[in-house]
């Protein structure tokens, strides 16, 4: 519908640009016709250029209609003055025979798409479609005159073409700019304006004209200029017409304005006065021309802006949607793994298993922790890549570091065989601050690597430390095996994402491919860098290095695993997955606690009214009241239940879902998968404390 209508008024408009063309060539005919036969004066000839940018401008159908309105004026007006037959045939005809040939060539060189953008588009239809058509029907009218009329050859060739050419450069252009509507966008003003601006003009010349010795002429310019600013191309147009309709009855009355010398001959001040109008058109329409332009792009610059954000808004959202899909697919595979790894544990403590079962049982424990560390790495790295990443820096002594990494790989180095070594270059006992913990992240990847695609010979870990400055030391680190290397090729992905050295890596090794990838992030946060070198089939060195500040702080050493006794403690634990509470009550039970357990934040609640439990291990998704609206209940209970350490045990392990924990009134957060250890760490740190300070 809207389209209908759009191009309703689009119809309307061309029906309108039109019929009005039509009426100013009529007029046009009737002045100059009026002013020849008053003043004896050849005029300048505004009708072709009307016609040509009609042509040009309007639709086809629209083209003719103006074309065949405005010779019926033309021979009405010959009509009304007198005209013989012969010249009421030959002017018209030679006039059309110009308009055809303009458009024709402008038609030919400029295709459809003609409109006129800038001065340089003006200069170009005049200088290359009007002057070559004036040029050739002048010499025909030139010819006719001397057949038909008996007049002399030169000088109506010399009439003709001033008068048509100087009429051209002035209606062809304003007639295109009048008609384009793109011009009229960026200077929409209100019909008030208009008037005024083109009142003020109207006075102006006025003034200029009114009296010979003052020369007010020069204010004309200014004021057209101005009115362009203000009102575009259009204005301009409009504008010299203004100064053309005030101007030239003045001059035929006989003003003589400072700009025309008062002895010169009325043929001679029209002509001045006729190139001082030309002038100043075209040059506030090259003005114009350039605003439209520049507001032209302003527009396309605002609509890509606003484009550029919706794509942004859009693609933000995608990536917001990517980051809860991984957060909740990595929720989903952390529920089960709590169970698998769990009984896997809690069967491989039992005595009675034979040998083979025990085997079995160790490889779906490495199993479940090869995917676990899968889903860690995918998570590690969206956090990665949405800047969710926080330092944890602390004084930390980085040759203990590496050492302890060591030893953590030896196990596996041991398995296969290989040599594993240190060689430190270095001060001692100098702690330097750095998250321990990334560090620690990114030299076990690297170390792991080295143990996976080596298979016989030694994996070497070089620490170099050499002070860059006060203050701040040079730290590199190298890990260097005698495994499979890595073709030159492939070196240049190894850092991307998802990436492996060959596809037949993931079947022979396992892995995402994405653990160097997440070196290289947590790397370059830290302003390190990382890199490699290796030769096929001989072995690769991986490097890292950075530079961090030393500190006079002792370095915290690794807490050594506390040994707490957690025989007798009451426990609760909830959590609405029954094998999620069977493996947790298995493994607390095993330890020597007394666990009750609910499935549910309302049966939670009102069991720890009821008991005195040391502390609760609380679910935190659960349906109807969930772990933390239950920890907010039990925070408002009165008594002592109120202050029973809650601790959290989730597959939500991001850091904003522990502060949401933290928050609630919880006290701890245990993730899941649940490390043995991690669980037993937490909840006799906590009951200690607790009475601890019940007994204080
Ligand atoms: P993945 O989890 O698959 O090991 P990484 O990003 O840690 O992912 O490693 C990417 C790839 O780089 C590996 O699959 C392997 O092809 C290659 N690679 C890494 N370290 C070594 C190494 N020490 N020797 C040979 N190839 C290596």
């Amino acid at each position: 519908m809207a389209g209908w209508l759009d191009l309703q008024t689009d119809e309307r408009d061309q029906a309108v640009g039109a019929c009005a063309l039509a009426a100013v060539f009529t007029v046009c005919a009737i002045l100059t016709k009026v002013i020849n036969d008053v003043t004896g004066v050849p005029t300048i000839w505004l009708g072709n250029g009307l016609l040509v940018g009609g042509l040009l401008a309007l639709r086809p159908r629209w083209g003719v209609v103006m074309l065949v309105l405005s010779m019926f004026g033309d021979v009405m007006v010959d009509l009304f003055t007198g005209r013989s037959l012969k010249a009421m045939i030959v002017y018209p005809g030679l006039d059309l025979i110009e308009t055809l040939l303009a458009v024709w060539i402008a038609r030919r060189f400029w295709a459809s798409s003609l409109r006129l953008k800038n001065i340089r588009d003006v200069i170009s239809i005049l200088a290359f479609a009007c002057i070559p058509a004036v040029a050739i029907v002048g010499a025909l009218a030139g010819l006719a005159n001397v057949l038909f009329f008996g007049r002399e050859f030169l000088i109506s060739y010399r009439v003709w073409f001033f008068a048509d050419l100087l009429g051209v450069c002035m209606t062809l252009p304003a007639t295109m700019v009048i008609l384009d509507p793109r011009h009229n966008r960026a200077f929409q003003r209100s019909l008030g304006e208009h008037m005024a601006f083109y009142g003020g003009l109207a006075g102006v010349v006025f003034l200029a004209f009114l009296q010979p010795t003052s020369p007010l002429s020069f204010l004309i310019f200014p004021a057209l200029i101005l009115a362009t600013f203000r009102l575009g191309p259009r204005g301009a147009a409009f504008g010299a017409a203004v100064v053309a309709a005030v101007a030239l009855p003045m001059t035929l009355q006989g003003a003589a304005p400072a700009l025309l010398n008062d002895r010169w001959a009325l043929v001679d001040r029209l002509q001045v006065l006729h190139l001082f109008i030309v002038t100043v058109f075209i040059t506030s329409l090259a003005a114009a021309l350039e605003l439209s332009k520049q507001a032209s792009l302003r527009r396309l610059l605002v609509r890509r802006d606003r484009i550029a954000r919706a794509a942004r808004a859009k693609a933000l959202a995608a990536n917001e949607a990517k980051g809860q899909f991984l957060a909740n697919m990595s929720h989903e595979i952390r529920t089960p793994l709590n169970s698998i790894l769990g009984f896997t544990r809690l069967l491989s403590d039992r005595q009675d298993l034979p040998s083979d079962v025990q085997r079995q049982l160790r490889l779906i424990d490495q199993s479940g922790e090869s995917l676990l560390t899968v889903v860690n790495d995918v998570l590690d790295f969206s956090r990665m890549e949405a800047g969710q990443i926080e330092l944890d820096i602390r004084p930390t002594d980085m040759r203990r570091l590496v050492e302890d990494a060591l030893a953590i790989v030896a196990c596996d180095a041991l398995a296969k065989g290989l040599d594993l070594r240190l060689e430190y270059d270095g001060p001692v006992g100098q702690a330097h601050l750095i998250d321990d913990r990334r560090a620690r992240q990114v030299l076990l990847n690297l170390l792991n690597n080295a143990i996976k695609f080596t298979a016989a010979g030694s994996v070497t870990l070089r620490l170099k430390i050499a002070p860059l400055k006060p203050g701040i030391d040079d730290i590199r680190v190298e890990v260097a095996d005698t495994g499979v290397g890595i073709a030159p090729a492939a070196q240049e992905n190894l850092f991307r994402r998802f990436s492996q050295a060959d596809s037949s890596v993931s079947r022979s090794y396992g892995g995402s491919g994405l653990g160097l990838a997440i070196c290289k992030g947590l790397m370059e946060l830290v302003g390190g860098r990382i890199g490699v070198t290796s030769t096929l089939g001989q072995g690769s060195t991986f490097w890292i290095e950075g530079r961090a500040r030393t500190t006079a702080a002792s370095a915290r050493a690794a807490e050594p695993p506390a040994a707490f006794d957690l025989t007798g403690v009451r426990l609760l634990l909830v959590d609405d997955h029954p094998m999620n509470r069977e493996v947790g009550a298995a493994l607390l039970t095993a330890a020597g606690c007394v666990v009750d357990t609910a499935e549910s934040g309302e049966e939670a609640v009102a069991l720890a009214a009821g008991k005195p439990y040391a502390a609760i291990l609380m679910d935190v998704h659960m349906p109807g009241m969930d772990g933390l609206a239950a920890t907010r209940v039990i925070r408002g209970l009165d008594g002592p239940a109120a202050h029973i350490p809650i601790i959290a045990m989730s597959a939500d392990a991001l850091p904003q879902h522990v502060a949401k924990c933290l928050e609630a009134g919880m006290v701890d957060h245990v993730a899941k998968p649940i490390r043995r250890e991690d669980l037993f760490a937490k909840v006799g740190r906590w009951t200690a404390a607790e009475s601890k300070s019940r007994a204080a």
